[in-house]
């Protein structure tokens, strides 16, 4: 067979996909639209933080135009994230408006990242802009663990969020960051739970991020401990399931369903990254754990063109690092990178 070259005259003038210098295409965006949520884990804020003041924030329109110019140079997947995305105010109306790129098959996926405690009022209309998985939080099953790690998070609401989510049809997966000496024990009862009720479950290990009262080394557990510890109870066979995410895919025997690990420390997964993250003011990151970033707040409001935002997004990607180099011991001192999870979203 002769493979020709696409001159179609669509190939011609759309805009080609946006490509790092180390080959990978960029086909994901994760958009965190607030950095205000209504928890304060205390792995992932301090408690007296101090959030943007609202006259920076794009709005929901921008945020529609700036997630459309992704869309049109190659973004497939976009996650919506936060801070709390769903405590931000008339944020189904970016769901909404993003639907018609799931509508015209432009996107594949628009998924949300989220604590669950709005999920109970949002999950129906959720399910009508055509989102289809959610993740929602939950680092223990324990009302007063859950209170204290929160600080002052209610899991009753959770658990009706979820209740809503499926109700609704939405496929959950539940995501508890490890953490040493805090649920450790109750990973063997949280993934039977989860799996109980037709959820897959990711551990994460715990990230550099941002200034915290808590030192992180306290925190941190590798996950190839918890891995080693759950071999007691679970046989865990390797499965092929890709999510486009960096977690890691197990099949518990004993419960039939999906276990992930998400390893940022004890196994880099930067070589396969297809991701970029954009923050509600309008800043790229091009790695979760690198400080530099680029602005494209100015030129998506220079010119109601989208030749200014296209370059500035070209530039930055010219920029994307290899991967991070995140390090969780006693004698590295203070955060990878100064800002909170919250600003970029997981
Ligand atoms: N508020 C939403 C939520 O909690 O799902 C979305 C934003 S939150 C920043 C996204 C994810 O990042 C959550 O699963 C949270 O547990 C995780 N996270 C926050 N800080 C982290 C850290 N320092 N290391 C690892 N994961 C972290
Ligand atoms: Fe809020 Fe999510 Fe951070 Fe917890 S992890 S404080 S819920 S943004």
């Amino acid at each position: 067979m002769i493979l020709r070259p696409d001159v179609s005259p669509a190939s011609l003038t759309a805009p080609a996909p946006l490509v790092d210098p180390f080959g990978r295409a960029i086909s994901y965006i994760r958009v965190s639209v607030t950095d205000r949520c209504d928890f304060r884990c205390v792995y992932c804020m301090s408690e007296d933080m101090h959030f943007l003041p609202k006259r920076d924030l794009l709005t929901l329109e921008e945020l529609d135009r700036l997630c459309s110019a992704f869309v049109a140079r190659g973004t497939r997947k976009i996650r919506i994230t936060g801070g709390e995305p769903l405590v931000r105010r008339d944020i189904m109306t970016l769901f909404r408006s993003l639907s018609r790129h799931l509508d015209s098959g432009a996107l594949e996926e628009v998924t949300v990242t989220t604590n669950g405690s709005q999920l109970a009022r949002f999950a129906t209309e959720l399910a009508a802009c055509g989102v289809k998985r959610i993740n929602v939080s939950m680092d223990t099953l324990d009302p007063a663990k859950f209170r204290s790690i929160t600080r002052w998070g209610d899991l009753d609401r959770v658990m009706q969020g979820l209740d809503a989510a499926q109700a609704a049809g939405l496929a959950i997966k539940i995501n508890a960051v490890a953490l040493k000496g805090f649920n450790e024990d109750e990973a063997p009862r949280m993934i039977e739970w989860a799996h109980g009720r037709g959820m897959d479950i990711t551990f994460i290990e715990v990230m550099p991020l941002g200034e915290i009262e808590d030192a992180r080394v306290d925190q941190y557990l590798p996950l190839s401990q918890l891995r080693a510890q759950l071999l007691d109870r679970f046989t865990l066979d390797d499965i092929d399931y890709q999510t486009g995410g960096p977690a890691r895919y197990v099949r518990v025997k004993e419960t039939g369903g999906r276990l992930g690990f998400i390893t940022p420390l004890t196994h880099n997964f930067c070589e396969g990254c297809n991701r970029v993250r954009v923050t509600c003011t309008g800043t790229l990151y091009m790695c979760l754990g690198q400080e530099d970033a680029a602005d494209l707040r100015a030129p998506l409001r220079a010119s109601e063109s989208n030749g200014p935002l296209f370059e500035a997004m070209e530039e930055a990607i010219a920029r994307k690092p290899k991967g991070h180099d995140f390090v969780i011991d006693r004698t590295t001192r203070g955060p990878a990178v100064g800002r909170h999870m919250s600003v970029t979203g997981g």
